[in-house]
Protein backbone atom coordinates (compact mmCIF):
# COMPACT_ATOMS: atom_id res chain seq x y z
CA UNK A 1 0.00 0.00 0.00
CA UNK A 2 1.43 3.33 -1.19
CA UNK A 3 1.18 5.87 1.37
CA UNK A 4 0.57 10.02 -0.46
CA UNK A 5 3.27 11.07 -2.99
CA UNK A 6 4.70 13.59 -1.14
CA UNK A 7 5.87 11.25 1.97
CA UNK A 8 5.94 8.15 0.34
CA UNK A 9 10.25 8.16 -0.27
CA UNK A 10 10.98 9.51 2.87
CA UNK A 11 8.88 6.82 4.56
CA UNK A 12 10.50 4.37 2.81
CA UNK A 13 13.84 5.62 3.27
CA UNK A 14 12.96 5.69 7.26
CA UNK A 15 11.55 1.98 7.19
CA UNK A 16 14.95 0.53 5.60
CA UNK A 17 17.41 2.77 7.90
CA UNK A 18 15.41 1.06 10.71
CA UNK A 19 15.97 -2.34 8.90
CA UNK A 20 19.63 -1.80 8.80
CA UNK A 21 20.03 -0.93 12.08
CA UNK A 22 18.72 -3.75 13.23
CA UNK A 23 22.40 -5.71 12.67
CA UNK A 24 24.43 -4.81 15.26
CA UNK A 25 27.64 -6.37 17.09
CA UNK A 26 26.31 -5.44 20.49
CA UNK A 27 23.01 -6.21 21.69
CA UNK A 28 20.69 -3.45 23.11
CA UNK A 29 23.20 -0.83 20.74
CA UNK A 30 24.13 -0.19 17.39
CA UNK A 31 27.54 -1.04 16.86
CA UNK A 32 28.58 -2.48 13.28
CA UNK A 33 32.83 -2.08 12.73
CA UNK A 34 33.64 -3.08 9.80
CA UNK A 35 34.31 -6.37 8.39
CA UNK A 36 32.14 -7.44 11.73
CA UNK A 37 29.42 -10.15 11.62
CA UNK A 38 26.73 -7.39 11.63
CA UNK A 39 29.03 -5.59 8.58
CA UNK A 40 28.65 -8.86 6.72
CA UNK A 41 24.40 -9.08 7.48
CA UNK A 42 24.07 -5.59 6.79
CA UNK A 43 25.72 -5.97 3.60
CA UNK A 44 23.95 -8.41 2.35
CA UNK A 45 20.57 -6.61 3.58
CA UNK A 46 21.73 -3.68 1.01
CA UNK A 47 22.44 -6.02 -1.18
CA UNK A 48 18.99 -7.66 -1.41
CA UNK A 49 17.89 -4.31 -1.55
CA UNK A 50 20.05 -3.34 -4.29
CA UNK A 51 18.65 -6.43 -6.35
CA UNK A 52 15.50 -5.59 -5.57
CA UNK A 53 15.53 -2.39 -6.82
CA UNK A 54 16.56 -4.09 -10.59
CA UNK A 55 20.71 -2.76 -9.95
CA UNK A 56 23.10 -5.70 -10.36
CA UNK A 57 25.14 -5.87 -7.22
CA UNK A 58 27.55 -8.20 -5.74
CA UNK A 59 30.11 -7.29 -2.36
CA UNK A 60 33.77 -6.54 -3.70
CA UNK A 61 36.75 -7.83 -2.52
CA UNK A 62 37.05 -5.39 -0.36
CA UNK A 63 33.73 -5.91 1.37
CA UNK A 64 31.95 -2.44 -1.16
CA UNK A 65 28.05 -3.57 -1.09
CA UNK A 66 27.68 -2.09 -5.22
CA UNK A 67 25.10 -1.82 -7.19
CA UNK A 68 24.85 -0.96 -10.90
CA UNK A 69 21.95 0.15 -12.76
CA UNK A 70 23.11 -0.27 -16.86
CA UNK A 71 22.89 3.22 -18.71
CA UNK A 72 21.89 3.92 -22.63
CA UNK A 73 25.69 4.36 -23.21
CA UNK A 74 27.66 1.85 -22.12
CA UNK A 75 30.76 4.42 -23.43
CA UNK A 76 29.47 6.88 -20.43
CA UNK A 77 30.85 7.17 -17.74
CA UNK A 78 29.43 6.23 -14.52
CA UNK A 79 27.59 7.99 -11.65
CA UNK A 80 28.77 7.06 -8.08
CA UNK A 81 26.01 7.95 -4.89
CA UNK A 82 27.69 6.15 -2.45
CA UNK A 83 28.01 5.90 1.45
CA UNK A 84 29.22 3.84 4.41
CA UNK A 85 26.96 1.00 6.76
CA UNK A 86 29.86 0.89 8.99
CA UNK A 87 29.21 2.54 12.35
CA UNK A 88 30.94 3.89 15.71
CA UNK A 89 30.40 2.04 19.10
CA UNK A 90 27.12 2.84 20.15
CA UNK A 91 26.11 4.28 16.88
CA UNK A 92 23.38 6.33 15.34
CA UNK A 93 21.57 5.27 12.90
CA UNK A 94 21.67 7.65 9.81
CA UNK A 95 25.62 8.09 10.26
CA UNK A 96 26.31 6.56 6.48
CA UNK A 97 23.20 4.59 6.00
CA UNK A 98 21.02 7.35 5.18
CA UNK A 99 23.32 8.64 1.62
CA UNK A 100 23.59 4.31 0.91
CA UNK A 101 19.25 3.55 1.23
CA UNK A 102 18.49 7.38 -0.44
CA UNK A 103 20.94 5.99 -3.84
CA UNK A 104 18.66 3.28 -3.49
CA UNK A 105 15.40 4.67 -2.88
CA UNK A 106 16.59 7.17 -5.81
CA UNK A 107 16.95 4.03 -8.11
CA UNK A 108 13.45 2.41 -7.33
CA UNK A 109 11.80 5.84 -7.90
CA UNK A 110 14.00 6.13 -11.48
CA UNK A 111 12.85 2.95 -12.50
CA UNK A 112 8.86 3.34 -11.42
CA UNK A 113 8.83 6.44 -13.54
CA UNK A 114 10.24 4.81 -16.33
CA UNK A 115 13.08 7.03 -16.35
CA UNK A 116 16.55 5.77 -17.99
CA UNK A 117 19.87 7.08 -17.96
CA UNK A 118 22.37 7.85 -20.17
CA UNK A 119 25.15 6.74 -17.81
CA UNK A 120 25.30 3.91 -15.64
CA UNK A 121 24.01 4.31 -12.22
CA UNK A 122 25.76 3.07 -9.15
CA UNK A 123 25.28 2.89 -5.13
CA UNK A 124 28.16 1.91 -3.32
CA UNK A 125 27.90 0.95 0.31
CA UNK A 126 31.13 1.58 1.97
CA UNK A 127 32.29 -0.67 5.18
CA UNK A 128 34.91 1.73 6.58
CA UNK A 129 34.64 5.28 7.10
CA UNK A 130 34.73 5.80 10.95
CA UNK A 131 37.77 3.71 11.12
CA UNK A 132 37.33 2.55 14.20
CA UNK A 133 38.45 -1.06 14.14
CA UNK A 134 41.46 -0.94 12.26
CA UNK A 135 44.24 1.80 12.10
CA UNK A 136 43.27 2.77 8.31
CA UNK A 137 41.88 6.04 6.84
CA UNK A 138 38.50 5.35 4.35
CA UNK A 139 40.32 2.16 3.24
CA UNK A 140 37.43 1.02 1.19
CA UNK A 141 36.52 4.44 -0.74
CA UNK A 142 40.08 4.72 -1.27
CA UNK A 143 39.87 1.04 -2.72
CA UNK A 144 37.71 2.70 -5.38
CA UNK A 145 39.83 5.25 -5.76
CA UNK A 146 42.83 3.61 -6.68
CA UNK A 147 44.56 4.43 -3.38
CA UNK A 148 44.60 2.01 -1.23
CA UNK A 149 47.28 1.91 1.10
CA UNK A 150 48.71 -2.45 1.48
CA UNK A 151 49.61 -1.78 4.49
CA UNK A 152 46.69 -1.57 6.26
CA UNK A 153 46.01 -5.55 5.48
CA UNK A 154 48.66 -6.08 8.48
CA UNK A 155 46.74 -3.83 10.68
CA UNK A 156 45.44 -5.27 13.60
CA UNK A 157 42.39 -4.68 15.83
CA UNK A 158 41.79 -4.46 19.35
CA UNK A 159 41.71 -8.67 19.71
CA UNK A 160 44.86 -8.98 17.55
CA UNK A 161 42.88 -9.80 14.13
CA UNK A 162 44.69 -9.04 11.78
CA UNK A 163 42.44 -6.82 8.50
CA UNK A 164 43.78 -9.53 5.92
CA UNK A 165 42.24 -12.55 8.16
CA UNK A 166 39.08 -10.31 8.88
CA UNK A 167 38.80 -9.66 5.01
CA UNK A 168 39.30 -13.10 4.47
CA UNK A 169 36.73 -14.42 7.01
CA UNK A 170 34.00 -12.13 5.64
CA UNK A 171 34.20 -12.90 2.67
CA UNK A 172 36.63 -10.45 1.16
CA UNK A 173 39.66 -10.77 -1.28
CA UNK A 174 42.98 -9.09 -0.33
CA UNK A 175 44.17 -9.81 -3.65
CA UNK A 176 41.70 -8.63 -5.41
CA UNK A 177 41.86 -4.95 -4.41
CA UNK A 178 43.94 -3.30 -6.88
CA UNK A 179 41.36 -4.35 -9.55
CA UNK A 180 38.60 -2.61 -7.57
CA UNK A 181 40.43 0.75 -8.56
CA UNK A 182 38.71 3.19 -11.22
CA UNK A 183 39.76 4.91 -13.81
CA UNK A 184 39.91 8.42 -13.89
CA UNK A 185 37.94 9.13 -17.00
CA UNK A 186 35.44 6.31 -16.15
CA UNK A 187 33.58 7.67 -13.37
CA UNK A 188 31.42 11.15 -14.21
CA UNK A 189 30.68 11.95 -10.42
CA UNK A 190 30.63 11.13 -6.97
CA UNK A 191 27.45 12.62 -4.62
CA UNK A 192 27.03 11.29 -1.24
CA UNK A 193 23.91 12.55 0.94
CA UNK A 194 24.95 12.59 4.83
CA UNK A 195 23.57 14.05 7.75
CA UNK A 196 25.30 17.18 8.80
CA UNK A 197 26.13 16.25 12.51
CA UNK A 198 26.27 19.58 12.91
CA UNK A 199 23.25 22.46 14.09
CA UNK A 200 23.52 24.86 11.51
CA UNK A 201 20.80 23.62 9.08
CA UNK A 202 18.51 23.34 11.80
CA UNK A 203 19.83 26.73 13.03
CA UNK A 204 18.76 28.12 9.57
CA UNK A 205 15.88 25.98 9.50
CA UNK A 206 16.60 24.91 5.91
CA UNK A 207 16.17 20.70 5.77
CA UNK A 208 19.37 20.40 3.23
CA UNK A 209 22.46 22.32 2.38
CA UNK A 210 25.22 21.79 -0.02
CA UNK A 211 29.06 21.30 1.36
CA UNK A 212 31.93 23.22 0.11
CA UNK A 213 34.59 21.60 1.09
CA UNK A 214 35.47 19.19 3.96
CA UNK A 215 37.50 20.68 6.35
CA UNK A 216 41.50 20.22 6.36
CA UNK A 217 42.71 19.70 9.83
CA UNK A 218 45.83 20.29 11.52
CA UNK A 219 46.68 18.46 14.51
CA UNK A 220 49.24 19.06 17.46
CA UNK A 221 50.62 18.93 21.17
CA UNK A 222 51.71 21.91 23.37
CA UNK A 223 54.46 21.78 26.03
CA UNK A 224 54.59 24.65 28.57
CA UNK A 225 56.75 24.40 30.97
CA UNK A 226 57.12 26.59 34.12
CA UNK A 227 58.32 26.13 37.54
CA UNK A 228 57.00 24.19 40.56
CA UNK A 229 56.27 25.82 43.80
CA UNK A 230 54.98 25.74 47.05
CA UNK A 231 51.45 27.68 46.46
CA UNK A 232 51.60 29.18 49.77
CA UNK A 233 55.03 30.49 49.96
CA UNK A 234 55.87 31.96 46.60
CA UNK A 235 54.45 35.40 45.99
CA UNK A 236 52.06 35.65 42.75
CA UNK A 237 54.46 38.35 41.31
CA UNK A 238 57.40 35.67 41.31
CA UNK A 239 55.14 32.41 39.76
CA UNK A 240 56.38 30.95 36.35
CA UNK A 241 52.83 29.71 36.86
CA UNK A 242 52.12 26.59 33.79
CA UNK A 243 48.53 26.18 34.05
CA UNK A 244 47.62 30.00 34.58
CA UNK A 245 50.10 30.75 31.02
CA UNK A 246 48.07 27.75 29.26
CA UNK A 247 44.72 28.95 30.27
CA UNK A 248 45.45 31.89 28.90
CA UNK A 249 46.84 30.78 26.07
CA UNK A 250 43.24 28.05 25.46
CA UNK A 251 41.08 31.42 25.87
CA UNK A 252 43.45 32.50 22.87
CA UNK A 253 42.81 29.85 20.74
CA UNK A 254 39.19 29.53 21.46
CA UNK A 255 38.73 33.65 20.38
CA UNK A 256 41.08 33.16 17.31
CA UNK A 257 39.35 29.93 16.05
CA UNK A 258 35.92 32.10 16.52
CA UNK A 259 37.43 35.16 14.66
CA UNK A 260 37.36 33.74 11.02
CA UNK A 261 34.38 32.03 9.57
CA UNK A 262 34.23 28.35 8.96
CA UNK A 263 37.33 27.89 11.59
CA UNK A 264 36.71 26.11 14.30
CA UNK A 265 39.72 25.46 17.41
CA UNK A 266 39.80 23.12 20.29
CA UNK A 267 41.91 22.07 22.88
CA UNK A 268 40.36 18.75 24.10
CA UNK A 269 42.95 16.89 26.50
CA UNK A 270 44.87 18.65 28.93
CA UNK A 271 47.59 17.13 31.28
CA UNK A 272 48.73 18.78 34.54
CA UNK A 273 51.72 18.30 36.46
CA UNK A 274 52.66 17.61 38.94
CA UNK A 275 48.97 18.32 39.66
CA UNK A 276 48.40 18.98 43.42
CA UNK A 277 46.48 20.92 45.48
CA UNK A 278 49.17 22.47 46.72
CA UNK A 279 52.02 22.88 44.34
CA UNK A 280 52.33 25.99 41.40
CA UNK A 281 51.78 24.07 37.73
CA UNK A 282 55.13 23.45 36.72
CA UNK A 283 53.74 21.97 33.27
CA UNK A 284 51.00 21.86 31.09
CA UNK A 285 50.53 19.61 28.08
CA UNK A 286 47.71 20.03 26.13
CA UNK A 287 46.12 19.25 22.46
CA UNK A 288 45.26 21.80 19.60
CA UNK A 289 42.70 20.59 16.55
CA UNK A 290 42.23 22.81 14.30
CA UNK A 291 40.17 22.71 10.92
CA UNK A 292 39.50 25.21 7.98
CA UNK A 293 37.89 24.71 4.89
CA UNK A 294 40.72 25.96 3.11
CA UNK A 295 44.17 24.60 3.62
CA UNK A 296 45.62 28.69 3.32
CA UNK A 297 43.01 29.94 6.16
CA UNK A 298 44.14 26.67 8.28
CA UNK A 299 48.08 27.95 7.75
CA UNK A 300 47.10 31.26 8.88
CA UNK A 301 44.52 29.93 11.54
CA UNK A 302 47.78 27.86 12.98
CA UNK A 303 50.39 30.70 12.44
CA UNK A 304 48.70 32.69 14.46
CA UNK A 305 47.59 30.28 16.94
CA UNK A 306 51.40 29.99 17.22
CA UNK A 307 52.30 33.56 17.58
CA UNK A 308 50.19 34.31 20.36
CA UNK A 309 50.48 31.31 22.55
CA UNK A 310 54.65 32.32 22.36
CA UNK A 311 54.11 35.83 22.90
CA UNK A 312 51.87 34.37 25.91
CA UNK A 313 54.80 32.15 27.27
CA UNK A 314 57.39 34.92 26.35
CA UNK A 315 55.74 37.37 28.67
CA UNK A 316 55.80 35.01 31.42
CA UNK A 317 58.80 33.94 31.17
CA UNK A 318 57.54 30.25 30.77
CA UNK A 319 58.96 27.90 28.07
CA UNK A 320 56.80 26.76 24.91
CA UNK A 321 57.07 23.59 22.43
CA UNK A 322 54.04 23.00 19.69
CA UNK A 323 54.69 19.24 18.16
CA UNK A 324 52.34 18.58 14.90
CA UNK A 325 51.43 15.48 14.57
CA UNK A 326 48.51 15.17 12.13
CA UNK A 327 48.19 17.53 9.07
CA UNK A 328 45.65 17.22 6.62
CA UNK A 329 44.47 18.97 3.44
CA UNK A 330 40.63 20.76 2.65
CA UNK A 331 38.98 18.62 0.25
CA UNK A 332 37.38 21.03 -1.57
CA UNK A 333 34.08 19.98 -3.35
CA UNK A 334 33.45 20.08 -7.14
CA UNK A 335 31.87 23.74 -8.20
CA UNK A 336 29.58 22.13 -10.99
CA UNK A 337 28.80 19.12 -9.19
CA UNK A 338 27.65 21.74 -6.25
CA UNK A 339 25.91 24.17 -8.90
CA UNK A 340 23.78 20.80 -9.90
CA UNK A 341 22.89 19.62 -6.22
CA UNK A 342 22.48 23.44 -5.52
CA UNK A 343 19.28 23.92 -8.52
CA UNK A 344 18.26 20.48 -7.63
CA UNK A 345 17.89 21.77 -4.03
CA UNK A 346 16.47 24.93 -4.70
CA UNK A 347 13.09 22.85 -7.18
CA UNK A 348 12.57 20.39 -4.48
CA UNK A 349 12.78 22.70 -1.17
CA UNK A 350 13.94 26.19 -1.67
CA UNK A 351 17.27 27.99 -1.14
CA UNK A 352 20.09 25.80 0.38
CA UNK A 353 22.46 26.81 2.55
CA UNK A 354 26.47 26.43 1.85
CA UNK A 355 28.65 24.66 4.43
CA UNK A 356 31.85 23.16 4.97
CA UNK A 357 31.78 19.93 6.28
CA UNK A 358 33.71 19.48 9.88
CA UNK A 359 33.90 15.96 9.58
CA UNK A 360 35.64 13.65 7.20
CA UNK A 361 33.59 11.63 4.35
CA UNK A 362 34.19 9.08 1.84
CA UNK A 363 34.20 11.51 -0.46
CA UNK A 364 37.61 12.76 0.90
CA UNK A 365 38.62 9.49 -1.18
CA UNK A 366 36.47 9.64 -3.99
CA UNK A 367 37.16 13.28 -4.91
CA UNK A 368 40.69 11.94 -5.84
CA UNK A 369 38.89 9.79 -8.63
CA UNK A 370 36.22 12.41 -9.84
CA UNK A 371 34.36 15.47 -9.41
CA UNK A 372 32.52 15.13 -6.10
CA UNK A 373 29.80 16.34 -4.19
CA UNK A 374 28.02 15.93 -0.79
CA UNK A 375 24.21 16.98 0.36
CA UNK A 376 24.05 17.61 3.60
CA UNK A 377 20.70 16.58 5.54
CA UNK A 378 19.54 18.67 8.57
CA UNK A 379 19.76 16.58 11.84
CA UNK A 380 18.25 16.93 15.54
CA UNK A 381 20.31 19.44 17.55
CA UNK A 382 23.03 18.72 15.52
CA UNK A 383 23.93 15.24 17.45
CA UNK A 384 26.15 12.25 15.55
CA UNK A 385 27.57 9.31 16.73
CA UNK A 386 25.21 8.79 19.17
CA UNK A 387 22.05 6.78 19.84
CA UNK A 388 20.03 9.88 19.77
CA UNK A 389 20.65 11.02 15.91
CA UNK A 390 18.07 11.65 14.25
CA UNK A 391 16.16 13.18 11.14
CA UNK A 392 12.86 14.10 10.30
CA UNK A 393 10.81 11.40 7.71
CA UNK A 394 9.76 14.70 5.31
CA UNK A 395 13.84 15.81 5.53
CA UNK A 396 14.51 12.64 3.91
CA UNK A 397 11.70 12.98 1.79
CA UNK A 398 13.69 16.19 0.57
CA UNK A 399 16.55 14.32 0.68
CA UNK A 400 15.85 12.05 -1.69
CA UNK A 401 14.17 14.09 -4.16
CA UNK A 402 16.89 16.29 -4.22
CA UNK A 403 19.25 13.28 -5.52
CA UNK A 404 16.90 12.49 -7.72
CA UNK A 405 16.50 15.58 -9.56
CA UNK A 406 20.12 16.10 -9.70
CA UNK A 407 20.75 12.68 -11.52
CA UNK A 408 17.87 13.85 -13.79
CA UNK A 409 19.66 17.22 -14.39
CA UNK A 410 23.08 15.19 -14.76
CA UNK A 411 21.81 13.16 -17.22
CA UNK A 412 20.67 15.88 -19.20
CA UNK A 413 23.82 17.56 -19.65
CA UNK A 414 25.39 14.13 -20.87
CA UNK A 415 22.31 13.35 -23.50
CA UNK A 416 22.92 17.01 -25.16
ZN1 LIG B 1 29.49 9.14 8.19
Amino acid sequence: MRASPDTSLGQRVMARIDELARHTDEPGRLTRLYLSKAHRAAAEAVLSLMRAAGMTATIDAVGNVVGRLTGERPDAPTLIVGSHIDSVVDAGRFDGPLGVVCGIVAVEELTRRGISLPFALEVVAFGDEENVRFPTNLSTSYALAGRYNPAWLDGVDADGVMLRDALIAFGGDPAGIPALARRRGEVLGYLEVHIEQGPQLEAADRPVGIVTAINGITRARAFVAGEAGHAGTVPMAMRRDALAAAAEMISAIERIGAARADTVATVGVAEVLPGAVNVIPARVDFTLDLRAPDDAVRRALVAEVGRELQAIADRRGLSLAIEPFMDSPATPMDPKLMAVLEEAAATVSGPAPRLPSGAGHDAVAMATLAPAAMLFVRCKGGISHNPAESITESDAEVAVRVLIDAIERLAAKVAD
